[in-house]
């Protein structure tokens, strides 16, 4: 008997099942690539937006700070003007202060411009005739006039200011032989940098830096007392970035240890502002959607995935059944062998292909002798499980891979052997003529008798022509005494056994 495909592992499914899996798979990977693309571009969209809106930010600012430091610079360069008039020693206080301020820039977070002599004491204030008594010797400003010589303006680190801070703006005055004859400065308070940086809407974490050419530190917002001042040269590759017009670059935080993308704009001024803005607020927007694409995909995915395995296992059970249901349908419920149906189906097959390759298609006819007597004398249950038996014993007998063996019809059987020689198919006839007889004679003894035949078929022929020749020579091996295999060789019959 045929063995029934069982199972239900994926290996056992149908070829339509597995392709309806490979093709959910190749739906779920093309999807997943270009939502995957997707998201990387809005990532990408994220970053660009964060670094051209810092672009813009640090080029405002840069340009506030610049015009600020550029008006206060002309002021000292104004005084320093004044300064080289000889009559200056001359003039009284008051006109003094009209030729050295008079088109000073005023505002409320400048401080005085102060002129200091070459010792570092306080000798013109733009805010008192009569100056107070001062000496900024050992201050930074100061300190650096008299040991670098001309070095144009010199912006200097916040200090205290009159009971503020501030940073000091700064020149040299040298005298006419090019000595050192004190420095003229001028202070902007940090609440200009308070004031300006105030108005933007920083989220928590974002940083704003002023840092001066040498990449020393000025200030920072939100300020950091721990920052200011700190030479940032030495952090990172910063002077090397700062040489470059404007920039960026993701670095992390010295001081709070945050990742950050960095941005400058550096119109060459003497301070640079670098804009920075953690990477987590950058991407915190793309974050969410590619939280929520990705979990609709991964949804639609096990969705996909579960309706494809679902649809898979019916096909393979639907497989399954209709194979079952082919089965029965080509099998004699009795005996188990194919039945006629079957047998037509396999001959007009075999016959085809035995005239495409030229080889023999051998058919035994096999008819149990005086079965009618059988039944009379034992009952019809008896014989049925006599016609049992006889099937056994041939499907013991036809055991190649091509080999078909049918019930014919009542207490006749066919056998199909492809490829096999009338010699060769006598052989197998007499094989389960032997089997039969050998059976044990309960309730009564069995015999079969078979007609054998084998033919390489030509393409004329058709193959009734070879179950005429078997019918023909079970005819004669009835008529020759039965419980015999006869081979039928057209047109004569010769008796094999
Ligand atoms: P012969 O040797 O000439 O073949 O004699 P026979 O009696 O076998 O031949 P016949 O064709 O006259 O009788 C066939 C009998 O087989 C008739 C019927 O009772 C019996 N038969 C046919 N099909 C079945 C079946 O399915 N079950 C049983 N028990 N008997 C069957
Ligand atoms: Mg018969
Ligand atoms: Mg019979």
């Amino acid at each position: 008997m045929r063995a029934i495909r069982a199972g239900t592992g994926i290996r056992s499914w149908p070829s339509s099942a597995k392709l309806l899996i490979l093709s959910s798979l190749v739906a779920i990977l093309g999807f997943s690539i270009v939502c995957g693309s997707v998201m990387l571009d809005m990532r990408r969209g994220e970053e660009t937006l964060a670094r051209r809106s810092n672009e813009n930010l640090a080029t405002t600012l840069d340009a506030d700070i610049g015009r600020t430091v550029e008006v206060y610079d002309l002021s000292l360069r104004a005084v320093l003007a004044g300064l080289t008039m000889p009559e200056i020693g001359q003039v009284s206080r008051e006109m003094r202060q009209l030729i050295l301020f008079d088109h000073a820039a005023s505002a409320s977070y400048l401080g005085a411009l102060q002129v200091f002599d070459a010792q570092g004491n306080l000798s013109i204030d733009s805010a008192a005739l009569q100056p107070a008594r001062q000496n900024s010797a050992a201050e930074e400003f100061f300190k650096v006039h008299r040991t670098d010589g001309e070095r144009g303006l010199f912006i200097s680190q916040p200090a205290p200011y009159r009971g503020g801070t501030a940073i000091m703006l700064s020149r040299r005055i040298t005298d006419s032989d090019g000595n050192f004859a004190g420095v003229v400065a001028g202070a902007i308070k940090l609440s200009y940098f308070d004031d300006l940086f105030g108005r933007l809407r920083l989220n928590a974490d974002e940083q704003i830096t002023v840092v001066r050419r040498d990449g020393v530190a000025i200030l920072r917002a939100p300020s950091n007392p721990d920052f200011d001042g700190r030479d940032v040269s030495k952090a990172a590759d910063v002077m090397k970035l700062l040489a470059r017009a404007n920039g960026f670059y993701s670095g992390i935080g010295a001081i709070d240890r945050i990742n950050r993308l960095y941005v400058w704009r550096d119109s060459g001024r003497p301070l640079v502002v670098i804009v920075a803005k953690p990477w987590a607020d950058i991407y915190a927007r793309w974050k969410q959607q590619a939280l929520r694409i990705g979990s609709i995909m991964l949804g639609l995915a096990v969705f996909i995935t579960a309706v494809t395995l679902f649809s898979a296992r019916e096909i393979g059970r639907r497989a399954r059944a209709e194979d079952r249901l082919e089965e029965l349908a080509t099998t004699d419920a009795l005996t188990g062998l194919h039945n006629r149906r079957k047998f037509d189906t396999a001959i007009d097959a075999e016959w085809r292909r035995a005239i495409r390759q030229s080889r023999p298609l051998a058919m035994l006819l096999i008819d149990a002798d005086h079965f009618k007597q059988f039944n009379d004398t034992f009952g019809h249950q008896p014989g049925d499980q006599a016609l049992v038996a006889i099937a056994r014993c041939i499907q013991a007998s036809a055991i190649r891979a091509g080999d078909c063996a049918a019930r014919y019809g009542g207490e006749e059987f066919a056998v199909l052997l492809p490829g096999v020689s009338a010699d060769e198919a006598l052989i197998v006839a007499e094989r389960i003529r032997l089997r039969v007889a050998a059976l044990p004679a309960d309730p009564g003894a069995l015999t079969i008798s078979v007609g054998v035949t084998s033919m390489v078929p030509l393409v004329t022929m058709e193959f009734c022509e070879l179950v005429e020749a078997a019918d023909k020579a079970l005819y004669a091996a009835k008529a020759a005494g039965r419980n015999q295999s006869i081979i039928a060789v057209p047109p004569h019959l010769l008796m094999a056994a």
